[in-house]
C-alpha cells in the first residue's frame, strides 16, 4: 500500500548466511547499521550519533543489495527497495512527492530500512547532468534525511557504482557520511559465494569448489551464481533423454541420479 510503485516493501528472507566473502565489509555494516538499530542507548551514551545513511559503492553484481536485505531481516526492519532511475523517470514529475511517502511509510513502520539502488541517477553531482528536477530531488532527500529523528529507527542505505558522481552535498555530516566498498571477490570469496549457491545442490563427488573459484577471475556474487544455476541446468539436460515428460511421476532412480557433476560445470 501506500507509496508502492517504484517502491516495494517486502520483509527481506535474505540472512547473513547468504552472502558470500565480504566478512568485514558485513562486520562494518552490522556496527554501522545493525548496532545502533537495536542498541541506541550505546550511542547515547557515547554522545555520537549514529548514522543516517550509508553508502555501498562497487561493482554490479557484488552483493550490495543482498547486504541491505540481510540487516534489515537481521533486525526485523521494514525494508523499502528504491530504484533510483526508476524514480527518476517513471514518475517524472513525481518523484519528490514519491520519497517524501517512501520515507512517510518507512517511519510509520519502523525500525526500517530504505534502500535507494542507484543513487546517482537520484544525485549527480550537480552541474554534471543535473537539471531542475534533479536539483529539487536532492534537495528533498537531503532535507528527508535530515528530518529523520534522532531515534535513528529508520536508515537509508545507498548503492551505487560510481561513487565519484553522486552529488557532495550528499556525503556530508548527518548524511550519507559512512561508506563502505564492496569489492569483487577474490578466490576465497568466489568459493564462498559458490558454496552459498550449490548449497542445496546434489554435487556429484569429487567436485572442487576450490578449483572453480581459482578458475573464475573477475567474477562477482552474480556471475558465480548464474554459473550454479547454468550447471545444475545441465545436469538436467543431460538425464533429459532420459526423461518421459507425459508420466506423472519422475522414476526414483533417475533422480537419484540428478547431480551436478563437474562436466556440468565446464561449459
Ligand atoms: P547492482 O549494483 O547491480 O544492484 P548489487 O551489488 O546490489 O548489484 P546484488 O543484487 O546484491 O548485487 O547481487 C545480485 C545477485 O548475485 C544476488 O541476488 C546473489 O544471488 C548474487 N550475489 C552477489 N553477491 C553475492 C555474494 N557476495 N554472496 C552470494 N551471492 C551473491
Amino acid at each position: 500500500a501506500g507509496a508502492g510503485g517504484a517502491a516495494s516493501q517486502e520483509t527481506p528472507n535474505v540472512t547473513y548466511e547468504d552472502i558470500g566473502g565480504l566478512d568485514e565489509e558485513l562486520e562494518q555494516v552490522r556496527e554501522m547499521i545493525e548496532l545502533p538499530m537495536r542498541h541506541p542507548e550505546l550511542f547515547q551514551q557515547l554522545g555520537i550519533e549514529p548514522p543516517k545513511g550509508v553508502l555501498l559503492h562497487g561493482p554490479p553484481g557484488t552483493g550490495k543489495t543482498l547486504m541491505a536485505k540481510a540487516v534489515a531481516n537481521e533486525i526485523d526492519a521494514y525494508f523499502t527497495n528504491i530504484s533510483g532511475p526508476e524514480i527518476m523517470s517513471k514518475y517524472y514529475g513525481e518523484s519528490e512527492e514519491q520519497l517524501r511517502e517512501v520515507f512517510e511509510e518507512a517511519e510509520e513502520n519502523s525500525p526500517a530500512i530504505v534502500f535507494i539502488d542507484e543513487i546517482d541517477s537520484i544525485a549527480p553531482k550537480r552541474g554534471e547532468t543535473s537539471g531542475d528536477v534533479e536539483r529539487r530531488v536532492v534537495a528533498q532527500l537531503l532535507s528527508l534525511m535530515d528530518g529523520l529523528d534522532e531515534r535513528n529507527d529508520v536508515v537509508v542505505i545507498g548503492a551505487t557504482n560510481r561513487v565519484d558522481s553522486i552529488d557532495p552535498a550528499l556525503r556530508r555530516g548527518g548524511r550519507f557520511d559512512r561508506e563502505i566498498e564492496i569489492g569483487v571477490p577474490d578466490k576465497d570469496g568466489r568459493k564462498e559465494i559458490l558454496q552459498v549457491h550449490t548449497r542445496g545442490m546434489p554435487l556429484a563427488e569429487g567436485i572442487d569448489l576450490d578449483q572453480y573459484a581459482e578458475n573464475t577471475h573477475g567474477f562477482v556474487g552474480a556471475d558465480l551464481e548464474s554459473l550454479t544455476k547454468e550447471s545444475a541446468m545441465n545436469a538436467l539436460r543431460r538425464i533429459r533423454p532420459e526423461l518421459d515428460l507425459e508420466s506423472d511421476q519422475i522414476d526414483a532412480e533417475v533422480l537419484d541420479r540428478l547431480q551436478v557433476s563437474e562436466s556440468d560445470f565446464k561449459d
